[in-house]
């Protein structure tokens, strides 16, 4: 359980309704495994200078039980490759109910982040959902369920069960993989938006075991609050600090800043990180380039935001170890997409440590203009500069390439 807090307020990104993908989703399905089984990568796709490392020899071990930024993710994950089924209640309270007319307005506030999840996975995640025949009451008043006084696991379990049990007449659980229960606007004291991935409810002879609560502050995050917190269903970490660092006291978003919606829903770029994608199952190894420390290598990357499209054998991001459970990231970071309004494009280089646990940094992004005023939020490194691993003493170097590519050198 989590919250989340932010100190600079931005529009989310999109708010667009759900396109038709259905069609992508199965193309997009079909061409992923195609391009493992059956495309030859042709030699000009990895211009590197001596051979790179197997990508497996890059998917450093999960370090930390729990969510966290290893490989595999944590078994309690939910698979986010194939279809996730969501079970989509909508309730109400005798003290605070639903006014006529305001279903669609909740179903329609949630629906850009289903959007975004198929859109990233590149067709690989499809979210189906059902949902509630109209407004669901609650068997007690919204006051009943501590959110604004320590909600505990047991009363968090409790709520969602409420709902599934008042629910249960009407709706069928038999074939549901995570219940997602959406609060009235009417009820602000349903204050936030946490994740179980242990919810122990059996409904139509199925154990529930994933549930989502959508709160009052889904009206102020918008629909990417559904991508996020369907993130920890799949088993990603939250990479806003739990703790504000003591040097830098209130900035909850030191470590990744606004660089992937797990660490900051409203941030300028939430388009999910290279790492994340490759962790769900959403890149293929094809697309990594791992390097070892003792050989130069050379990575062409395509922007994470086309991460999804089929274009086989193109590179997604350089991958470095640095030791048993840490490695340095590149990925190219343009303006389309999701990450549309980014201030700066360019490199965007991160440090992934697999044996640091969710909320306490196991990402943290290398800001190439520290101090400056705009935090992260220009932390890319511009085509022409260089950056030095401080452990390694390795030198990356970044030059442009033609139509949003991007270079990136290894020299050991
Ligand atoms: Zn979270």
């Amino acid at each position: 359980m989590h919250q989340h807090v932010q100190r600079r307020t931005r529009p989310p990104v999109r708010q667009t309704v759900r396109p038709a993908v259905r069609g992508a989703v199965a193309a997009g399905l079909a061409l992923g495994l195609l391009g493992t089984a059956a495309t030859v990568v042709p030699a000009t796709a990895l211009p590197v200078a001596a051979q790179p490392a197997s990508a497996a020899d890059c998917q450093l071990p999960a370090a930390v039980d729990g969510l966290g930024s290893g490989f595999p993710v944590d078994e309690q994950a939910l698979p986010a490759v194939g279809t996730l089924k969501a079970a989509q209640l909508f309730v109400d309270f005798e003290d605070h109910p639903a006014p006529a007319g305001s279903f669609d307005e909740a179903e329609a506030n949630l629906a850009s982040g289903i959007e975004y999840l198929e859109r990233v996975s590149g067709g690989r995640l499809e979210v189906t959902t059902t949902t509630s025949d109209g407004w669901v009451r609650m068997p007690e008043p919204s006051t009943a369920y501590p959110f604004e006084r320590g909600l505990t696991y047991e009363d968090h379990v409790r709520y969602i069960g409420d709902a599934i049990a008042a629910a249960d007449d009407t709706f069928d659980f038999s074939d549901v993989d995570v219940v997602w229960v959406s609060a009235t606007k009417q009820a602000p004291n349903i204050t936030y938006s946490p994740t179980t991935n242990f919810l122990d409810v059996t409904a139509d002879g199925n154990h529930l075991t994933h549930a989502v609560t959508f709160g009052y502050d889904q009206w102020r995050w918008g629909g990417l609050v559904l991508a996020h917190e369907t993130g920890h269903s799949l088993g990603l970490p939250d990479l806003y600090l739990f703790e504000a660092p003591p040097e830098d006291p209130g900035n909850w978003h030191a470590a990744a800043g606004g660089w992937d919606l797990m660490g900051l829903i409203s941030g300028q770029a939430p388009e999910y990180l290279a790492w994340h994608r490759w962790q769900l199952g959403w890149l293929d190894d094809e697309q990594v380039v791992c390097a070892v420390p003792e050989r130069a290598t050379r990575a062409r990357l395509s922007p994470v935001a086309e991460s999804g499209d089929p274009h086989p054998g193109r590179d997604r991001m350089l991958v470095y170890p640095v030791s048993a459970t840490r490695a340095v990231v590149v990925e190219n970071r343009q303006a389309i997409g999701y990450d549309r309004d980014i201030a700066a494009s360019g490199a965007l280089v991160y440090t992934v440590d697999t044996s640091v646990s969710s909320g306490e940094g196991p990402v943290r992004v290398i800001d190439s203009t520290p101090g400056s005023a705009d935090g992260l939020d220009d932390a890319p490194f511009a085509p022409g500069t260089s950056w030095t691993e401080p452990t390694t003493g390795a030198v990356l170097t970044f030059h442009k390439a033609p139509a949003h590519m991007l270079t990136v050198s290894l020299t050991p």
